[in-house]
């Protein structure tokens, strides 16, 4: 018997390019696929960062009981700010709960989601990830993780984010990128032929990875779009999505008429070329202030290491990676205790701003209550004002206070502004008060877009095929496969999906 509910996961592939790509016949799976799902789109909370999609989808609980949804955690004490990690246990995974322990779970590369103990099966974390906080791969038996390493062999890609390319390490790292896809549905392949699964999860990112890197390889409005680059390479973005067609054509060679299958991914991606990078300086020109001797000199270390050979960063990053971080935080921790505001980096398509607030910074310097009030209020009004050079176009859509998201004892660690712009590809910054500041492109080429949209494709016993009439969310996902095994799950806040589960009702 086949497995009873696959989900095939695929991270920050954008949606609108799949259905794009269904309908010019260039992902013929995903067509056929879609020709007999329910399908719609799948929602985030608005300013999180996407590792809250993936922890609502594995917990059933939204990201104020998790608390899985920052880039950064800031230490109010010392002004310096650290990685978040994920963190077990402060919510189990659905299929740790009550009742399930007889079901036998896979869980494959789900992002951002940690090692837990006792599943009744196998998890495997970090086997080439986009997001790697360990850098190797971990499974629930040491054995498991010396049999994946062994059958299917190491990342073949290793850290992606590179700060430039020749045209022929864009084709290399494309071509790295096209190896893990394969691999990863060998593995996906070899563990579903190896047992009768209940529930099977295994989900791809080199979409993530790609879209990153290529996007402004594959689109003609990127500021940076190379004619000639895209004549020489083709559209990576474009060679991945069409691997991630054939490996999910391969996996669902391990579905037959009984299994429920789900394919989802979780937010898409555009070009990356908003204030992000420059907030800092936009608050600070705000705020009447000029560069610390100290930022000064760390925009001189970025820009060094810009004009540095491949070959020096590619020796060099992993030293950059265990003391860039501890520098950046010596740098500016100074600065940002002077400060009435600062940035902090925690959304990736949206930017924090955080108030040095009496009381609770150490050292603070904006009063709560009214001072406060009228200081973000001023903080709203210079940002709405900041337009783009070329089109006069206004740079920012919203800024949403994070008291007024439903994130209870989470919003602590909130920016206190969240910033979501509204033009991609400003060529240059401009405001009365901030006068003109040049964008600056980061390694990203490509960004997730504000709007965090994801997209289910769901198949099976009773499904009936179509646009489902309102689209779900990322908790609802653990309350709908609970539901098609017959197990409860108490203490969610997800709803079963009804145009999945309706046979099962
Ligand atoms: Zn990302």
């Amino acid at each position: 018997m086949a497995t009873k509910v696959l989900i095939v996961g695929v991270d920050a592939m954008e949606s609108r390019l799949i259905l794009d790509w269904i309908e010019d016949g260039t992902l013929p799976v995903l067509a056929s696929l879609k020709e007999r799902s329910a399908w719609g789109p799948v929602i985030n909370s608005l300013g999180m960062h996407h590792s809250a999609a993936w922890s609502n989808f594995y917990t059933g609980v939204g990201a104020y009981r998790h608390g899985q949804f920052l880039r950064t955690v800031f230490d109010p004490a010392s002004y310096h700010y650290s990685a978040q990690r994920p963190e077990p246990y402060r919510v189990s995974p659905f299929w740790l709960r009550d009742g399930w322990r007889e079901k036998l779970v896979a869980a494959i590369n789900i992002p951002d989601a940690p090692l837990f103990k006792g599943i009744n099966g196998m998890q495997v974390v970090e086997w080439g990830m986009h997001n790697c906080h360990d850098k190797s791969i971990s499974a629930s038996s040491p054995e498991l993780a010396s049999e994946i390493v062994s059958r299917f062999g190491g990342d073949p890609v290793g850290d992606s984010f590179v700060n430039e390319r020749t045209p022929a390490e864009f084709g290399d790292f494309r071509d790295r990128l096209l190896r893990r896809l394969r691999a990863k549905s060998d593995m996906a392949c070899h563990y579903l032929a190896s047992n009768q699964w209940d529930l099977f999860i295994a989900v791809l990112d080199e979409t993530h990875s790609v879209g990153h890197q290529c996007w402004h390889l594959h689109d003609p409005a990127h500021p940076l779009h190379d004619r000639q680059l895209e004549a020489e390479l083709g559209d990576p973005i474009k060679d991945v999505y069409v691997e991630v067609d054939r490996a999910l054509g391969r996996i669902l060679e391990h579905a037959d008429e009984n299994t429920t299958v789900l394919f989802l991914t979780d937010l898409g991606m555009g070009p990356a070329c908003d204030g992000t990078l420059v907030l800092d300086e936009i608050l600070r020109r705000i705020e009447g202030r000029t560069p610390s001797s100290g930022s000064r000199w760390a925009a001189v270390l970025r820009s060094m290491w810009g004009a540095m050979p491949h070959w020096i960063q590619g020796v060099a990053r992993p030293l950059r990676r265990q003391f860039g971080p501890k520098l950046h935080n010596k740098i500016y921790m100074n600065e940002r205790s002077q400060r009435r505001c600062f940035e902090l980096p925690t959304q990736d398509p949206w930017s924090g701003i955080r108030i040095n607030m009496v009381g609770r910074e150490s050292n603070g310097r904006v009063q709560p209550g009214r001072e406060c009030e009228e200081f973000m209020e001023h903080l709203t009004e210079e940002l709405h004002r900041l337009v783009d050079g070329r089109s006069g176009k206004p740079l920012v859509s919203e800024v949403i206070r994070s008291c007024d998201l439903d994130l209870s004892e989470n919003a602590g660690d909130l920016p206190d502004l969240i910033v979501r712009w509204a033009v991609a590809s400003p060529t240059s910054i401009e405001s009365p008060t901030v006068g003109r500041i040049d964008p600056v492109y980061s390694s990203k080429k490509g960004e997730h877009e504000a709007d965090l949209i994801g997209f289910l494709l769901a198949t099976g016993p009773g499904v009936v095929p179509g646009a489902l009439n309102h689209p779900v969310r990322f908790e609802d996902f653990a309350p709908t496969v609970a539901r098609l095994l017959d197990v409860s799950l108490d203490d969610t806040d997800g709803v079963p999906i009804a145009a999945v589960c309706n046979s099962n009702t």
